[in-house]
This record gives structure tokens, C-alpha cells and sequence, in this order.
């Protein structure tokens, strides 16, 4: 494992139970490796839509007018598992190495969004980084937006649907893995539905363009 430290961490937060780690934690994980306090470079808004990244402030998630898909939070909860309403729409975190696509590794196929569907990231976008969490290089053009995120005590980018707005996870940069972006991606696997090839975008197109 890669930081064996940082899971540890993490499994005693959910120890505590996920409503007192919220409370304490309000941004528990997925964090960044240790050696990313000697570089927190501010990440700058995604190159597809940067003025989103300066129009929002880490309580974006908090208005969700800009985002083509809008539900009110008990819409949300009609079509979303509990798991998936706590992560995507609160901003929580799953347990590391328990999401069902961290050892996922198909040869194609693409991630969409679990609330939206719309399409995300691709198989051949994602890599191990044995953090724990499903980790991808880069995203569908334009699929995803950043923001910061400062709460926790640390600089961190969130990163959420640009169609719906739920939160999928943050964006780590300069890590040193060997990927074309040297960027990771540390998506919840609860924020993802997978389709195989060939039904790659085919249920997206329907709620995302309402
Ligand atoms: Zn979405």
C-alpha cells in the first residue's frame, strides 16, 4: 500500500460513526497523501469550463442553480440509495477500500454519474493508486468541474458532476504516478455507475438533458 498510515486514519473516523465523523470532519477523506502539505499548489479551475471554478466557493455545492440537472433534495432522495444521497449530495466520504470499483479494471467501458448518469470517466482513464478509492488521470471532456475546497484544515480541489452537481471526490495533482496528467482523480465508487462499452452514455441521455 502506498500510505499505509492515511486508512488507518480514516477506519477510526467511521468508527466513529459516519453522523459524529461528519460532524467533526465535515470533509473526512479522501485526503491527500502526506507529502501533499509541502505541496499545496491551488489547482486551478478544470481547463472545459473555468468560469464555474471561479464562480463558486467551496459552498457551491450548496447552490445548485448552475447545473443542468436540478433536483431538490427530496427528488434526490427518491432516486438515490441513502449511501449515494450521503456522498453525492452531502459531500461524504465511503470507507476506503470498500467501494465496489476500487479494484474495478475493465479493459473498456464508461463510469457515469450515479445520480445524473452522465457519462464521467473512462475505463482506460483509470489506474491503481492503492488509495483506496476508485483513481482516474483525467475525465471526460468537460464531465467534471473543481472546486476549492478548504475545510478540513487543508487546501484541498473537490470535484463534482458538471451536469448535476454531486460531489464525486477531489483532485490531487503532482503526486508523481506515472500517468499522462500526473493527476489523480480519487472518485467514491458510490458516485459511479459503470456501463459496459456498449451501452456506453445510453441512459444518460435522458435525465441529463431534462
Ligand atoms: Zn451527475
Amino acid at each position: 500500500m502506498r500510505f499505509p498510515s492515511f486508512p488507518t486514519v480514516i477506519r477510526t473516523l467511521y468508527t466513529l460513526g459516519n453522523s459524529t465523523a461528519r460532524r467533526l470532519f465535515p470533509a473526512a477523506g479522501p485526503a491527500p497523501p502526506p507529502r501533499l502539505a509541502s505541496a499545496t499548489l491551488p489547482l486551478r479551475a478544470g481547463p472545459s469550463i473555468p468560469f464555474l471554478g471561479a464562480l463558486f466557493g467551496s459552498s457551491a455545492r450548496k447552490t445548485d442553480m448552475e447545473y443542468p440537472v436540478k433536483k431538490s433534495n427530496e427528488e434526490w432522495r427518491a432516486v438515490l440509495s441513502p449511501e449515494q444521497f450521503r456522498v453525492l449530495r452531502t459531500a461524504g466520504t465511503e470507507a476506503p477500500f470498500s467501494g465496489e470499483y476500487d479494484k474495478h479494471m475493465p479493459s473498456g467501458g464508461t463510469y457515469n454519474c450515479a445520480g445524473c448518469s452522465a457519462p464521467l470517466y473512462t475505463a482506460s482513464q483509470k489506474f491503481k493508486s492503492g488509495c483506496g478509492w476508485p483513481a482516474f488521470f483525467d475525465t471526460v471532456p468537460g464531465a467534471v468541474v473543481r472546486h476549492e475546497d478548504s475545510t478540513f484544515g487543508m487546501v484541498r480541489t473537490e470535484i463534482v458532476c458538471a451536469n448535476c452537481g454531486g460531489h464525486l471526490g477531489h483532485v490531487f495533482k503532482g503526486e508523481g504516478y506515472p500517468t499522462p496528467t500526473d493527476e489523480r482523480h480519487c472518485v467514491n465508487s458510490v458516485s459511479l455507475k459503470f456501463a459496459p462499452e456498449d451501452k456506453k452514455g445510453e441512459d444518460g441521455a435522458k435525465e441529463s438533458k431534462a
